[in-house]
């Protein structure tokens, strides 16, 4: 266990705190620039900003629930090939840190070019429920509920993600430092904890007080993952029986357009050209009335089916839970579902965990002799 130190939170405001967070890191020699989620105007939600001047730091917002875009793949852009005097300091939520991880192990981004702090996550409200969940009021205050609560039930009507509600993962070991939530009062005071030997080096000049491990947080972050793994499991039996053969795969996708924002969205969907964007799939007039003759009908747009299940064979892997393609999806097509519950078995078969750790090569990556036994047949 690494120091733990408290965030003092002045007039009920968290978020005011952790601004003043990111003020003292940018001001620190090491860091360059500072990656932030900041408020949109209105009720916007927030979007990552690159800062390097304090005073635009004033509508940072990391703790908001609002998740518009996975920035594991931005801070792979910033980080890969070295970045230009110093660390960017990047607040990700712990999806995001675990898709920065992925993105790392392909050499697409680099965790040493980057001091990551991640703060517990109670969840986010999808894109279209976010503007129900701030309200007309302030959202500042909405937010500290949210934080109290620790995402737990409706807000305005509306509920965190489906993806948030089955997170099993909501806080991260793997960033350098992390803002602890569960289990406190984040109207008063916040933890932070260092994880890396990086983290505990910023956390000496930060010099904030340390504090003992009370063991609050653990027993608070302990229930609500065990909430949302039940959640989960549920989740995978419901999926499970609606795509078990292809006639439930079909209709479960069935509202697919082929627009792959889903694939645009998804922070591990790595490929640099797409194959259902080159000639492979421009089919031909004659073909498609001769596959509607085959059967009488086509229903179009054609290959949907196949476009998933060629992403699932090419990342399942490496999914990592953020509902990212589920948020951009315009038509409320269940992505999420589908491929947490093949990433469920895929990672299970490689006995891979998407994220956990940095030094743990991707499955497809390596060759391990005598792997599947049971499918080969033992065959030497
Ligand atoms: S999937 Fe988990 S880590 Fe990501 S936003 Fe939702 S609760 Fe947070
Ligand atoms: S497939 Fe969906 S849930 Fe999995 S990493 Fe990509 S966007 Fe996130
Ligand atoms: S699942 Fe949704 S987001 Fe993905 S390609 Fe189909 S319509 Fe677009």
């Amino acid at each position: 266990m690494g120091t733990i130190a408290r965030i003092e939170v002045k007039d009920g405001n968290p978020v005011a705190a952790v601004q003043e967070l990111c003020v003292q890191l940018l001001g620190d020699d090491e860091i360059a620039a500072v990656l932030v989620p900041r408020r949109l105007p209105g009720t916007n939600g927030t979007m990552p900003a690159l800062i390097t001047d304090p005073a635009e730091l004033r509508d940072a917002d990391p703790l908001a629930p609002s998740f518009r875009i996975n920035g594991a793949r931005m801070l792979a852009r910033l980080t890969r090939g070295g970045t230009d005097g110093g660390l960017v300091a990047a607040f990700l939520r712990p999806c995001e840190v675990r898709a920065f991880v992925e993105l790392c192990k392909l050499n697409q981004g680099s965790m040493e070019n980057a001091l990551i702090i991640s703060a517990d996550c109670p969840g986010a409200f999808s894109n279209a429920d976010y503007p129900t969940f701030a309200g007309n009021g302030d959202a500042a205050e909405a937010e500290t509920d949210f934080l109290r609560a620790e995402g737990r039930g409706n807000f305005n009507g509306v509920e965190i993600a489906r993806a948030c509600a089955v997170c099993d993962h909501p806080s991260s070991a793997e960033a350098d430092l992390s803002i602890g939530i569960f289990g406190q009062s984040p109207d008063q005071g916040l933890l932070l904890l260092a994880n890396t030997p990086r983290g505990e080096g910023f956390m000496t000049r930060l010099q904030l007080p340390e504090v003992v491990d009370d063991g609050g947080r653990s027993k608070a972050l302990g229930e609500l993952v065990a909430e949302r793994s039940a959640a989960r499991d549920r989740m995978f039996e419901e999926t499970s029986a609606a795509t078990s053969d292809m006639n439930g795969l079909s209709t479960f996708l069935a509202a697919c357009v082929n627009c792959y924002n889903c694939r645009m969205a998804c922070p591990v969907c790595y490929c640099k050209e797409c194959v259902f964007l080159t000639d492979v799939f421009d089919h031909k007039p004659w073909q498609y009335i001769s596959w509607a003759r085959q059967r009488g009908s086509l229903k179009m747009p054609t290959d949907t089916v196949f476009f998933h299940i060629t992403r699932l064979a090419h990342m399942s892997t490496a999914c990592v839970g953020c509902g990212q393609c589920s948020n951009a999806c315009p038509n409320g097509v269940p992505v999420m579902e589908l491929f947490r519950t093949i990433a469920a078995s895929t990672q299970r078969a490689f006995e891979y965990e998407a994220g956990r750790n940095l030094n743990e090569p991707p499955p497809l990556s390596v060759f391990r002799e005598r792997e599947f036994a049971e499918v080969t047949g033992g065959l030497e």
